[in-house]
């Protein structure tokens, strides 16, 4: 990518690739498949839902699903939306959720709003280090606990949850396990039979693919115990209409079937590229890592500067990092991911989210720590301290 101005803010959103570009620009014109894939007496209906069908496929491939357990939605916000407020309505009793206070506000604005329809909720506390303990969770159960709602990765700390550890005790108590995997998807293996995951939300532009596009996974047991929150139609089986965009969903399968083939490459390089950075950041007086310990992925980093006149606009001119997630920044409140992790506003004012992806380079991640340098050391060393990397 170029130099001139790196992005950083890959947790964000993603640029798509351009495979993702090429595939999604053949469904679109005359000559292409741009049928309604409902439309059942023609061809051109026909093969737009062939290409449907394909990526539905490729989607469930990448979680270890049947393609029949992959709901289409217009990202993780709606599939969020649909998890928790369609188990709601379908729930013949009260019951009790179980979520984290460190939740992306797709969760936790919609369990606000159940729990003003008379849902109890325990919001989690993570640890310092960011972490959603299986054993925080297994206290936060109760008897009538209906759902657990836990991300697999924080969009903020790039902190993982074991939620492996954690389906069997959810599911004793007969309670759905939903998981926000936004930020896990095509970062880390996902296998949902082997998780015990029943409902899992996932978007394709955090994945190399377009905005507007996502699904939910509803395991063929989970099935009957949501209810649809968009009617019309009655696609996909029901559980959400709306003419299915062709173009949309197969950037998603292409995203995703790229994901599978090159997942593991792209942590390998991205590790070696964050380890980088982090000698070089590191480093600096008065520079450190939140969440260090701990299960976390490589992808997603958050440095706090310990200098009173540390802006983090000051790195955002050069680098396209973020002072706390794109959603928070809309809203212009302080972090509650930070906050939660017990860093007082004012530390939270003082910390910078840097996310690495796909397109990053070596030359973008010594611009970043050179960026780095000249806010934090103004008259230090001009050299990068970074040694030369292998990988
Ligand atoms: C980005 C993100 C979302 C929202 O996804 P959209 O597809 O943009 O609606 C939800 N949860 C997490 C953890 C995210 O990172």
């Amino acid at each position: 990518m170029s130099i001139e101005l790196p992005y950083f803010d890959y947790a964000a959103t993603t640029p798509a690739d351009a495979r993702v570009i090429t595939a999604m620009s053949e469904c679109l014109g005359i000559d292409g498949i741009f049928g309604n894939p409902a439309s059942s007496s023609h061809a051109a209906g026909a093969r737009a839902r062939d290409k449907v069908e394909q990526a539905r496929s490729q989607v469930a491939a990448l979680i270890g699903a049947m393609p029949d357990e992959i709901i289409w939605t217009s990202g993780a916000t709606e599939s969020n939306n649909l998890a928790l407020k369609g188990f709601a309505e379908a729930a013949a009793a009260p019951f009790h959720l179980v979520t984290s206070a460190i939740e992306h506000k797709a969760i936790l604005d919609t369990a606000a709003r159940l729990e003003s329809k008379g849902v109890f909720i325990t919001y989690i506390a993570p640890t310092r280090e960011g972490a959603i303990t299986p054993a925080a969770v297994a206290a936060a159960l109760r008897p009538n606990t209906g759902m657990v709602s836990l991300m697999l990765v924080n969009n903020e700390l790039g902190t993982l949850t074991d939620i492996g550890s954690m389906a069997e005790s959810v599911h004793a108590l007969g309670a759905l396990l939903h998981v926000d995997a936004a930020q896990a998807l095509g970062k880390v293996p996902i296998d949902v039979v082997a998780l015990g995951i029943d409902l899992m939300s996932m978007s394709a532009h955090k994945v190399y693919g377009p905005k507007g596009i996502g699904a939910l996974y509803v395991s063929r047991a989970a099935r009957s115990r949501l209810c649809a929150q968009m009617h019309g139609g009655g696609h996909e089986q029901g559980l959400r209409s709306g003419t299915l965009a062709t173009h949309q969903i197969v950037g998603m399968g292409t995203a995703c079937a790229i994901a599978a083939e090159q997942m593991s490459s792209d942590t390998h390089r991205i590790t070696a590229l964050s380890e980088r950075f982090l000698r070089g950041v590191l480093s600096f007086k008065g520079v450190r890592q939140n969440a260090r310990e701990g299960l976390r992925i490589p992808h997603t980093l958050s440095v706090t500067v310990d200098r009173p006149d540390f802006f983090p606009f000051m790195l955002a001119d050069d680098l396209a990092v973020s002072s706390t997630s794109a959603c928070n920044s809309a809203a212009g409140t302080p972090s509650h991911v930070l906050s939660a992790i017990g860093l007082d506003e004012n530390v939270a004012g003082r910390t910078v989210r840097i996310s690495l992806g796909r397109f990053t380079t070596e030359q973008d991640v010594d611009h970043a720590i050179k960026c780095f340098r000249r806010v934090i050391e103004p008259s230090g060393p001009l050299t990068v301290p970074v040694q030369a990397s292998a990988a």
